[in-house]
């Protein structure tokens, strides 16, 4: 059997065993449903085995060299084409996304934008003190999931951070406190113990919530009676003394707290705080980990930042980046784009309405590996391998740690990697 990482979600399990003779995958050993569902893509109904293209409003099948041409003619028309994905994909594909938006001036943004992202984008004005997954494993006593359903999203997670004992502890889950802060009873409380903290914050509270932390966590002063929606005073000192006392402990920032209007500012205050805490506490240390879910949401965010310097607002004019506030939400909302290429990922089915059809009023390139809602507004379809399991690559952990994925079986026969598709629509667009 050979071991492997799973793409299904961004905790890159590297526990997986698999047996398979090369060109399909007869068990799996050690995966989460989530998972199990990502190596089943290789043989689903849903799978897109060959090039398809739009004609006269009807989707068909056409040879690589129609759909590779019909792709060079919509960039060479486009004057201002998005980019957008990138985070089901390995590093080296989003190398030559950017390659690719540098080529066609176009601009390029991952699903990080609407995600984590954000808490980057804030650490250039607030401290951003991050953790790995070994360290919360071996030492973390105190976890706050804030916004974030593990259960669902990252499935294993709480089983390795919650229910390990850590290298540095004789002692395991007896010790550690989960505090889960979220509007919705999601099924991550189903883990809730005894010494746990529940609290079921009303929408739009936590910036209070925050503010008060901030305040109490500076001074002496006994906690008031008071209440924050549904939460009073003893939940909120459980909570303050649980962060001042913590040797060790992590916020899980998820998507409560990156989604929503005013994500911006609550996540500066967040930070504002573990920065509060930091400087109080005298023997402990408190950190974040972002939880986005897609296997290589982190991956995009390192190789911008390594490549350009900045990861997001990534508008190339002849070859250069130009200062831009944009994101893909405001280019797809002021309909500041002409043509769009979406890889690995799904905008129809995720953005709201308004935006779904503006970005589909416009001609679509879609790269991927199983047919979405944005397949089926596309006018060029271009299949790829599944990453991972059909081809490897590099990837980040929700931990920004790098991981190496290898390549398991074959992909079905003319399918490439993300990698090689991009590399060659750039190749054809110099020969042209
Ligand atoms: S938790 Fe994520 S990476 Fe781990 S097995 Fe499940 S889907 Fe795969």
């Amino acid at each position: 059997m050979d071991r492997i990482s799973c793409t299904g979600c961004s905790l890159l399990c590297d526990d997986i065993l698999i047996s398979s003779d090369g060109l399909f995958i007869d068990q799996i050993i050690g995966a989460c449903l989530k998972g199990k569902e990502r190596f089943d893509q290789v043989g689903s109904k849903n799978r897109i085995l060959h090039p398809l293209m739009k004609n006269d409003g009807e989707i068909g099948k056409v040879s690589w060299d129609e759909a590779i041409k019909k792709t060079i003619d919509l960039l060479k028309k486009a004057h201002k084409p998005l980019l957008y994905g990138f985070s089901n994909s390995s590093c080296g594909a989003q190398v030559k996304g950017i390659q690719l938006a540098r080529k066609v001036n176009g601009f390029i943004d991952s699903n990080s934008t609407i995600c984590q992202g954000k808490v980057l984008n804030a650490s250039k004005t607030s401290n951003l003190t991050m953790t790995t997954l070994s360290e919360v494993i071996n030492k973390a006593d105190v976890l706050i999931l804030w916004g974030f359903n593990a259960a669902e999203s990252i499935p294993r997670l709480l089983n390795k951070v919650l229910f390990s004992r850590g290298k540095f502890r004789m002692t395991g889950r007896e010790i550690k406190t989960l505090i889960i802060i979220d509007p919705v009873h999601t099924a991550s409380f189903g883990v809730m113990g005894v010494r746990d903290l529940t609290l079921f914050i009303e929408p739009g509270k936590d910036i209070e919530l925050i503010k008060i932390l901030k305040d109490y966590c500076c001074s002496e002063k006994e906690i008031s009676e008071m209440k924050i929606g549904a939460l009073d005073k003893d939940d909120i000192k459980r909570l303050l003394l649980n962060l001042k006392e913590a040797e060790n402990s992590v916020i899980f920032i998820g998507q409560g707290i990156t989604s929503g209007p005013s994500s911006e500012e609550l996540i500066k205050e967040l930070l504002e705080l573990i920065e509060v805490i930091e400087k109080k506490q005298q023997k402990g240390r408190i950190s974040i980990m972002m939880a986005g879910g897609h296997f290589n949401m982190a991956g995009f965010d390192q190789i911008s930042l390594s490549i350009l310097g900045t990861n997001q607002n990534l508008q190339f004019f002849e070859n250069r980046l130009i200062d831009s506030n944009d994101t893909i939400v405001s280019k797809i909302q002021k309909e500041d784009f002409d043509c769009s290429i979406i890889i690995g990922t799904d905008p129809i089915s995720h953005l709201p309405h308004e935006l779904s059809k503006k970005l589909s009023s416009k001609p679509i390139i879609y790269i991927g590996n199983q047919h979405t809602a944005t397949s089926r507004m596309a006018d060029v379809i271009l299949p790829t391998a599944i990453t991972g399991i059909e081809c490897g690559g590099l990837a980040f952990r929700l931990d920004h740690v790098p991981v190496e994925l290898k390549k398991l079986i074959n992909p079905p026969e003319t399918l490439s990697s993300d990698e090689e598709l991009l590399n060659k629509i750039i190749e054809k667009l110099e020969e042209n």
